[in-house]
């Protein structure tokens, strides 16, 4: 078995019909990991403990004949954002590095409910704020299909242990792109679900109003068991909607003729590479010769998407992490004399450079004075972004565009232009602020064989569309990214 090709269901399916067991799985993934992920980086915690307890209740059932749930037995990673009972859970951060969490974030319990085995906590940039994995308080992740490249960022690590096969699924989180910009860099399906789908319970906050978590798989019928698995209603989650969650993988398959795709205009200007522009267009090419109708539109406020966002974000980040004071969680500077001398020796000690930096920002533009003339005209802004949505969806039923302007950047590359990393974000963080969903799929790849992604975005709660379009797009498109 080529555990590295494996998909959700032929995991599943070869666990069913006992061509191995769930226990067999996760000793192949673990001897993968430990062949594999030296020269990537993509794990930071393995839990061999829980996961071998997990795969032994799936085979204990599959013994039975019992019927197995939609994740049986497939091995899958975490974010390392996302709380783990009784596991390190460190957002890639020294002030969490010893960090054990007391309970499981609910898209954790939900997966493990639905019959899946988490091998371990992945590598992401520190607290999710960065677009390459390099702010990790760790180390950097590798790109697997190029080690001397980036696999985007924050969610780098669950990106690239899916494309390395390290992983059959995984999940992430996306707050301006991190789930859609690592899954285009290498070169896998990665899925930003509407605000409100899934729970943010356990998910240690980066900026609550943005931060949605999401999954990466190979293919699009992987994500959508994934977030099948996650999505709904919490009552531990305020801001999760009670509204009802379709059967996605019924929409695998349908076709697209008579959908209306726009395509809008201000996402194909400068500073988009050529060969990634030609690969989308092809992209949504083979889209309108399966009967889909492609109709250009206008996001007129998209060039004020950056700029709002990074307002936004640090802003509430500021807030969040205000709680990392040495007192409730992790790290605590010894040295210190005093109560406040000890709060900034341990934020000092524990944050990175990129995390203080927001923080600085954040708490500047909510700083009395500053907040009209910055957070709240962000906040405006952001309304009419998310207005240039409403309006476009009253014509189209999908959008696409690139996931990415380039493709896989060089590590160090940007590391010393916290602008040019931010810029990188440029298609992605428009979703997040008005949070619709939306997925990228591999379209193509470079001259140099670096993978390209497609972004397709959808109405609020309309995920079963974006992922109609993508399954049809990822078929047409199978031939070009072998
Ligand atoms: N790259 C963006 C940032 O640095 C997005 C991060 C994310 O989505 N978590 O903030």
């Amino acid at each position: 078995m080529n555990i590295e090709l494996l998909t959700i269901d032929s995991a599943r399916t070869s666990v069913l019909e006992k061509e191995t067991t769930a226990t067999a799985l996760v000793d192949a993934f673990y001897a993968r990991i430990a062949t594999e992920d030296g020269a990537i980086g993509a794990y930071l915690t393995l839990c061999k403990e829980r996961a071998y307890r997990q795969a032994a209740r799936i085979d204990a059932l599959a013994d039975k004949g019992d019927a197995l749930p939609p994740l049986a037995g497939v091995p899958v990673a975490i974010k390392d954002v996302f709380t783990t009972k009784d596991v390190r859970t460190t957002a890639g951060s020294k002030i969490l590095e010893n960090f054990i969490a007391p309970y499981d974030a609910t898209v954790v319990a939900k997966l493990e409910e639905a019959g899946a085995i988490i091998l371990g906590k992945t590598n992401c940039d520190e607290f999710a704020m960065g677009s390459s994995n390099e702010n990790s308080g760790f180390h950097p992740v590798r790109n697997p299909r190029d080690h001397s490249r980036v696999p985007g960022g924050s969610s780098g690590g669950s990106a690239a242990a899916v494309a390395a096969g390290t992983a059959v699924a995984s999940l992430g989180s996306d707050t301006g792109g991190s789930i859609r910009q690592p899954a285009a860099f290498c070169g896998v399906v990665g899925l930003m679900p509407t605000y409100g789908r899934v729970s943010r319970y356990g998910l240690i906050a980066f900026a609550s109003s943005l931060d949605h978590p999401g999954p990466f798989g190979k293919t699009v019928k992987d994500v959508a068991i994934m977030l099948q698995a996650i999505a709904g209603r919490d009552p531990l989650d305020s801001t999760t909607a009670d509204v009802p969650v379709p059967n996605f993988c019924g929409h695998i398959g349908q076709p697209v003729d008579g959908m209306k795709i726009g395509v809008p205009l201000e996402y194909f200007e400068d500073g988009l590479d050529a060969e990634v522009r030609a690969a989308v267009e092809f992209g949504m090419q083979e889209l309108v010769n399966a009967g889909a109708e492609v109709i250009p539109i206008s996001l007129p406020h998209t060039a004020y998407a950056i700029p709002t966002y990074y307002v936004i974000a640090t802003a509430e980040a500021s807030s969040n992490l205000a709680r990392f004071d040495g007192v409730r969680y992790g790290l605590r500077s010894g040295e210190a004399k005093t109560l406040s001398e000890m709060y900034r020796r341990t934020r000092d000690a524990g944050f990175g450079a990129e995390v203080k930096r927001r923080i600085m920002l954040g708490t500047y533009v909510l700083s009395a004075g500053y907040y009209d003339a910055y957070y709240l005209k962000a906040q405006r802004v952001r309304s009419l972004l998310a207005r240039d949505f409403d309006q476009a969806f009253t014509t189209v039923d999908a959008i696409i565009t690139p996931t990415t302007p380039t493709v896989a950047f060089k590590l160090g590359e940007k590391t010393d232009d916290p602008l040019a990393m931010y810029l990188a974000d440029i298609y992605t963080v428009t979703a997040d602020l008005a949070g619709i969903p939306a997925i990228s799929i591999p379209c193509g790849k470079s001259k140099e064989g670096l993978p390209i992604g497609m972004q397709i975005l959808g109405k609020h709660f309309d995920e079963a569309s974006i992922l109609r379009v993508a399954h049809v797009a990822e078929h047409a498109l199978a031939s070009r990214l072998v």
